[in-house]
């Protein structure tokens, strides 16, 4: 291989690079990006971020230093337009780019309310990158109340980030409860507990019908018909993974880019990674949209693009900070049939244990970062220890690890 090409220069696609040249490739790679800036997390955009004015170069994943030193041509402002996978070239703006090797990185959008509610008026968000979270940060400044569509981690997060800017905040959730999608009742329930201590208004089963305004978003009707003034709407609603691109260029796609156990496309020499691929996983197809999914595929693409043939096999984790609130994940829930309680060793602190029979799937933890470790070594490792172990705070953790 003398030329690596990635598309998308997010977290997915700089892993790649990185990875390449720790494992001494020697020919060329180049990033494209389409966001004029160098990688960064995004992480922090729903998060510190903004508390106040939102640094942008304060999530930046590598000075640029850093790109040169490791001979990685980074082109941030560089749009790929087209795949030509005969000729084995990227369409940019000017010119036909040829590669040997391809990896998409090319990330998600925000799935955005439809036009006929929005109404092109002012005053509401999406968060995806640092613009938006600049945007919003500023937003935030002036708004007196802000509505937050939808109750996954994002929405959550930024509901707590206004609450502690003293803004009134609203979040509304059109499904039974926040975070149906992602966690079980109790961890559900304990955020939702942290929110209304601190003010946040969280009504759940209810959705948007409209906005009022005719300039300025004013307020919103819900579909229960109750109408909430605001002047800061922000909508987190989940994401589509970006495929287009590789669609246009006849390669398989469902929920995602389509690729085998290494990561390669329907395409021999083109790789997916990171948000917008879509994996085979326990003999089903799944994306992960999360830091750690985005870091270690694109570890592998690089492993594979260098021979190794290495299955992409991972341990799924994420985490969240919402108020005083630290929430880690590992493992994947679905299929669970029962959750097993653990009390934390201080009154803050508790996890969730997700079990399918007496295999363990997935824990929640909440303000106990070892737990968390522990937790995550028993997923990684196929570890079910014994629920009543679990519920049982007299069992030392550790123990359940060597046995
Ligand atoms: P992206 O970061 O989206 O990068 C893809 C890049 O490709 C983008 O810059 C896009 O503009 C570019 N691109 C697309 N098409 C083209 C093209 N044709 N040409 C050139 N460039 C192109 N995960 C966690 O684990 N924990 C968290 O707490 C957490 N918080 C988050 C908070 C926010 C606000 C957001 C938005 C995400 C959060 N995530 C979190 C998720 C995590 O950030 C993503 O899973 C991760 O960034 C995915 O990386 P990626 O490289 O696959 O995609």
């Amino acid at each position: 291989m003398r030329h690596v090409a990635i598309v998308g220069a997010g977290l997915a696609g700089f892993s790649v690079a990185r990875r390449l040249r720790e494992l001494d490739y020697t020919g060329a790679i180049t990033l494209f990006g389409d966001e004029g800036a160098l990688p960064y997390d995004r992480p922090p955009l729903s998060k510190g971020s903004l508390k106040a004015s939102v640094d942008a170069s304060g999530a930046t994943l590598r000075p640029s230093e850093f790109f040169e030193e490791n001979q990685i041509a980074l082109r941030p402002s560089e749009p790929v337009l087209r795949i030509d996978t005969t000729a084995r070239t990227l369409q940019l703006r000017g010119e036909a780019f040829a590669f040997d090797a391809l990896v998409l990185a090319t990330g998600a959008t925000p799935r955005a309310l439809p036009n006929a509610i929005i109404r092109g008026l002012h005053g509401v968000h999406g968060l995806r990158t640092l613009a938006d979270a600049q945007r919003i940060s500023q937003a935030f400044g002036t708004a007196q109340h802000a509505l937050i569509v939808g109750g996954g981690y994002i929405g959550l997060e930024v509901a707590a980030a206004a609450a502690e800017r003293g803004l009134r905040v609203t979040l509304i959730e059109a499904g039974p409860r926040i975070l149906g999608r992602v966690a079980g009742p109790p961890t559900a329930d304990a955020i939702r507990a942290a929110h209304k201590r601190k003010g946040v208004d969280i009504r759940e089963g209810v959705g948007l019908s409209a906005f009022v305004g005719t300039d300025q978003v004013k307020g919103a009707i819900l579909s229960d018909g109750a109408h909430v003034a605001t002047d800061c709407v922000i909508v987190g609603i989940g994401i589509d993974p970006n495929v287009t691109l590789a669609k246009s260029a006849g390669l398989a796609t469902e929920n995602g880019i389509l690729v085998d156990p290494t990561c390669q496309t329907s395409q021999p020499g083109i790789w997916a990674a990171g948000d917008c691929a879509a994996f085979p996983m326990a003999d089903q197809i799944t994306r992960l949209e999360s830091v750690g999914n985005a870091i270690e595929m694109g570890e592998v693409v690089a492993a594979n693009i260098m021979g190794q043939s290495r299955p992409y096999a991972p341990t799924a984790w994420f985490w969240s900070d919402q108020f005083d609130l630290k929430l880690q994940m590992v493992g994947l829930s679905p299929g669970y049939d029962r959750i097993v309680t653990r009390p934390g060793v201080n009154p803050d602190a508790i996890s969730h244990w997700y079990y399918a029979g007496e295999r363990l799937l997935s824990v929640d933890i909440i303000n106990e970062p070892k737990t968390y470790i522990i937790a995550k070594r028993l997923i990684e490792t196929g570890k079910s220890p014994p629920p009543a172990q679990i519920a049982d705070q007299s069992v030392n953790l550790k123990v359940l690890l060597k046995s």
